[in-house]
């Protein structure tokens, strides 16, 4: 993938880097960035479907959101995407795992399951080399925080007895209910009790930090220093790029179009042009359809050519 060795320049020379990403603004490419797509139609069918919106990265379910059954694996279909996304210089892809699993759940037939699920994924996902893997760290229900993010920890080092090569995202949550992850804190506790910690990095959910109560509209710097003290931003691997439709700090979780929510256009084109943000894959996790999601594509990477083009040239 030809964004790897964009990827080497930013750990040895920033100036370069940046310069390399200002070329790819201005030259009409981008970032990476995508949407989520069913894979109702297979694995191939997804990368077509996210090239012909203008995506070049795309999210997906492993199986059905709601749990319950997954398709018997196909390597042909998944392999013929791999080969498609290289050829297509698509970014990481990045699979979603069903978000009624709770690695966190009191019942112990309920973090089995979980455990299982996740392991039946991971063992999927080595037939898409440099794909992530994210999950919802769970909710607590009335265990209390402090054993939620015990069991997610204990969840999470059986997981890695297989040496699975895909890295696995835990996901900022906006602290609807007892979900675990509302704060970086919470998150920085989890890692901090997996032994092979190197194998965990974050998506940083947008519509989700603000709800928690983090300021991405006018601090988003204050809210990237927080991250980067308590996490690292190296570990920061995905971004899903959602407006939403309450205000900061309400715990909700409701996602909104771009442009249409609370945190606006403007804090959307900040966030996939920050300087410590852009060199990530970007997924549009908003209430749309094809064709809404192919015109907010298109509308942020205007946005963000524009703003590049402004910080280079006045
Ligand atoms: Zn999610
Ligand atoms: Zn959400």
């Amino acid at each position: 993938m030809p964004g790897e060795d964009v990827h080497i320049s930013f750990t040895n020379s920033t100036k370069f880097y940046d310069m390399l990403v200002t070329v790819q603004f201005l030259g009409g490419m981008s970032v990476y960035l995508g949407c989520h797509l069913s894979v109702s139609k297979g694995y191939l069918a997804m990368g077509k479907t996210a090239l012909s919106i203008g995506a070049d990265t795309f999210q997906f379910f492993t199986r059905s959101p709601r749990g319950g059954g997954v398709k018997p694996l196909d390597p042909e279909d998944i392999t013929a995407l791999a080969e498609f996304a290289r050829e297509h210089h698509f970014g990481p892809l990045l699979a979603h795992a069903p978000y009624t699993l709770n690695p966190c759940a009191a019942d112990e037939g309920l973090r089995g399951y979980a455990l299982e699920t996740m392991q039946d994924d991971l063992r999927r996902l080595e037939y898409l080399p440099g794909s992530l893997y994210n999950f919802h760290p769970g909710s607590h229900v009335k265990q209390g925080a402090e054993i939620g993010i015990e069991k997610i920890a204990e969840h999470l080092n059986r997981l890695f007895e297989t040496p699975f090569s895909t890295t696995v995202l835990l996901e900022t949550m906006a602290g609807k209910g007892s979900e675990v992850g509302r704060t970086f804190e919470e998150l920085r506790a989890v890692i901090d009790r997996v032994e092979q910690g190197d194998r965990l990095g974050v998506c940083l959910d947008t519509c989700h930090v603000f709800d928690a109560g983090y300021d991405v509209v006018s601090d988003l710097d204050g809210v990237l220093e927080q991250f980067d003290r308590i996490l690292g931003l190296e570990r920061l691997k995905a971004v899903h790029i959602n407006d939403s439709k309450n205000p900061m700090g309400s715990h909700k979780d409701r996602h909104e179009v771009i442009g249409g929510g609370t945190i606006g256009l403007d804090a959307m084109v900040s966030i996939i042009t920050h300087p410590s943000l852009r060199h990530l894959p970007f997924y549009l996790e908003t209430p749309n359809e094809l064709p809404g999601y192919a015109r907010e594509i298109e509308l942020l990477r205007r946005c963000a050519a524009e703003r590049i083009g402004e910080e280079y040239h006045g």
